[in-house]
């Protein structure tokens, strides 16, 4: 009787909610044997991935802010698929890309390969541990800030998003401490190009771009390309990027024979029209920062004039995040610009 009841309990868990791994992604068809998995909303974001079903495997692209992201994604593809992962590839060295590397050998010890750039291992090595171990360092702060926005929160609706929020910040800190860094294990300069099984994939790295590793994953004849954070469906962060360069490789990316585009963030895109808006937004960025600091603008004077000025011509065109991004955009650019005194 008491397993009848616990049976009737598991039959009316949600759909999403399976072994108790929630689903994290929404996974769309892109073309035959290739998904889209698209990060749903999180306090610490998860990127998109790719899932690419090959002859005698799976190459999943990107791997997610956490191993826990990474595992609830494996649970997803176990329902595509039962071929074994045996491909990752890092599009670049940002967190919410390869933070949850360690799930895919830890999946399937028999041997996974993971991919990148050489760039982008030595970017993770150089810089993505250092920034790992701040974030352990500054969480408890950021938590205690969630706390305190708690307290002064007013309505239940407020106060259920923010109590939501700490329980991922909390349960995220502690995924943190117990992360074992997992670096790629096959590295390239331009291009990887695996054949197996009638399918084609082309791993390509086109120049620099949002960071001096970004790799493109081009499937030829299926036409689709999964661009990582070098285009998405959001507002290009620019932190670690390279402007000038970043107009030129999306140029060189957008000469390649596509229909259906993947993002980093974001829904699965179409056709090339992101590629022109992004380097027109990166155009004017640099162009209108360098004719204000030619004129004797400030930092402060450039954020505002030229902020305003890509506001009113693209904010319609990005996400609702546009105008705090663009601040950070500006100060990017003028950066690159300016004379260092
Ligand atoms: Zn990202």
């Amino acid at each position: 009787m008491k397993l009848r009841f616990l049976l009737f309990l598991v039959l009316l868990l949600p759909a999403t909610c399976v072994a108790g791994v929630e689903d994290l992604f929404d996974i769309k068809p892109i073309a035959d044997g290739v998904y889209a998995a698209i990060a749903k909303p999180a306090y610490k974001l998860n990127c998109n991935a790719a899932i690419i079903i090959l002859g005698d495997g799976v190459l999943v692209v990107d791997t997610h802010s956490k191993p826990s992201a990474a595992r609830a994604l494996i649970e997803q593809i176990k329902k595509l698929t039962p071929k074994p992962v045996k491909f990752v590839v890092n599009t670049h060295f940002h967190w919410d890309h390869y933070q949850g590397n360690e799930a895919y050998p830890s999946s399937w010890p028999a041997g996974v390969e993971i991919i990148s750039s050489e760039a982008t291992r030595e970017n993770i090595e150089r810089i993505g541990i250092p920034r790992i171990k701040n974030e352990i360092v500054t969480m408890p702060q950021e938590i205690a800030n969630l706390k305190k926005d708690l307290e002064k929160a007013s309505s239940a609706e407020q106060k259920s998003a923010i109590q939501g929020n700490i329980r991922q910040a909390e349960a995220y800190f502690a995924e943190l401490k117990l992360m074992q860094v997992t670096l790629p294990t096959m590295t390239f300069d331009r291009s990887l190009i695996l054949r197996r099984g009638g399918r084609t994939v082309e791993i390509l790295w086109l120049g620099r771009a949002h960071t001096d590793g970004d790799v493109f994953v081009f499937l030829p004849n299926e036409k689709v390309i999964v661009t990582g954070d070098a285009l998405h469906g959001w507002t290009p962060f620019m932190g670690d990027s390279y402007p000038y360069d970043w107009i030129q490789t999306l140029d060189a990316a957008e000469k390649l024979d596509f229909n259906s585009v993947l993002g980093g963030h974001g829904d699965v895109m179409h056709g090339k029209l992101r590629f022109e808006l992004w380097k027109s937004y990166f155009r004017d960025l640099m162009d209108r920062t360098a004719a204000v600091y030619a004129e004797g603008a400030t930092l402060d004077e450039a954020r505002k004039t030229v902020s305003d000025f890509l506001t009113k011509k693209y904010a319609d065109k990005f996400d609702p995040n546009f105008p705090k991004s663009v601040t950070a955009n500006v100060t990017k650019a003028y950066e690159v610009i300016s004379f260092p005194r």
